[in-house]
């Protein structure tokens, strides 16, 4: 037992947490996909941003992970389908899937799709697009970005710098009257919004398309956790360092509540110093299982019987419709 840890009285789990409706589609997809296939399954990149849930889908369903096509000639295991992960993929990957006749399962959440889809048009339209992210690597960024290579350019979200990342105050654009601003769904709100401030004060023609790209689960979470962490002793953010929204999450914490940590799994608290704290507040990541949080509440409980745990907030109520599997010509399988 960790220091402290028998004094916690009160637990305070952040409404929403967890799942999103797009996490919940793309586990989705990949179950029934790997009961249904004949051959073993393959799924391009990490399916969601979690640990747990990559290994649980490797362990228990026989899915394969790969991370690069363009050096794939074939898929490992003989595998005939691949699924594309939550995070969506650029038209060179589908591509790639059809030159190798797989047939597909696409697991992009619809919200990504909606970036896809205005990157898309603003493009055409001749307009260059500021894509504001948190790294140039993250897969969704990847994604986006390769649905207009040539007329995009990947901003830094205020404090993020990195390589490939440009800075919102010293960016240049080869027209500063046909500019649009797109974003990563998982960003900090805040941060986001400064960041598209310091933009539209630079270039005041900048568009900012009407909905907003940041998703309603990343918006969701954040929330909670400004109401709750300003609240408690100490605060934990249940989620793995590649997940952005999760990562947002801990940042956001720690700005409140100095006693802010991330647990990849609960067994990782017992690392925690908790000497002094009395009330804890939990959330966890979109892509974060919710029995990792309970395996949490049940340690406590363990430790202190009369442990008091409160749900604060509102659970959503959205669902994503599941992904029909398309043969390599586009047709439709199942
Ligand atoms: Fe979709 Fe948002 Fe969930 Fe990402 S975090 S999968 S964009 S709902």
């Amino acid at each position: 037992v960790g220091a402290g840890h028998a004094g916690v009285e009160q637990l305070i789990l952040a409404k929403p947490r967890g799942f999103c409706a797009g996490v919940v589609m793309a586990i989705g997809a990949v179950e029934k996909a790997a009961q249904s296939e004949t051959k073993p399954l393959t799924v391009y990149h990490s399916i969601v941003h979690n640990h747990t849930v990559v290994e649980r889908l490797e362990g228990q369903h026989g899915v394969h992970f790969v991370e690069d096509l363009s050096t794939l000639e074939a898929l490992p295991h003989g595998s005939e389908t691949i699924v594309f992960s939550a995070h969506g993929v650029s038209p060179q990957v589908r591509q790639r899937a059809r030159e190798l006749g797989l047939s597909t399962i696409d697991a992009t959440c619809p919200l990504v799709t909606k970036v896809h889809t205005e990157a898309k048009k603003y493009a055409r339209e001749g307009y260059t697009i500021l894509l504001i992210g948190d790294s140039a690597r993250h897969q969704e960024v990847i994604g986006t970005l390769g649905e207009a290579p040539d007329a995009t350019l990947i901003v830094g979200v205020l404090g993020k710098t990195g390589e490939g990342l440009l800075d919102p105050h010293t960016v240049e654009v080869p027209n500063p009257d046909k500019l649009v601003v797109l974003t990563q769904t998982t960003l900090s709100v805040d941060d986001t919004r400064r960041t598209v401030e310091i933009l539209k004060a630079r270039f005041p023609a900048l568009l900012i398309p009407p909905s907003e790209d940041l998703c309603y689960a990343t918006k969701n979470r954040q929330d909670e956790v400004k109401r709750i962490a300003p609240i408690v002793d100490a605060f934990v953010v249940l989620t793995s360092t590649h997940s952005s929204n999760g990562m947002r999450l801990l940042e956001l914490a720690q700005s409140l509540c100095p006693r802010s940590h991330r647990l990849e799994t609960a067994d990782d608290v017992r690392a925690l110093d908790l000497r002094g704290v009395r009330r804890l507040g939990i959330s966890s990541a979109a892509s974060t299982p919710d029995d990792l949080v309970q395996a949490l509440v049940g340690y406590f409980r363990a430790l202190n019987p009369a442990l008091e745990v409160t749900e604060q907030g509102e659970w959503e109520n959205i669902l994503f419709r599941e992904p029909k599997k398309l043969g390599p010509q586009g047709e439709v399988i199942r």
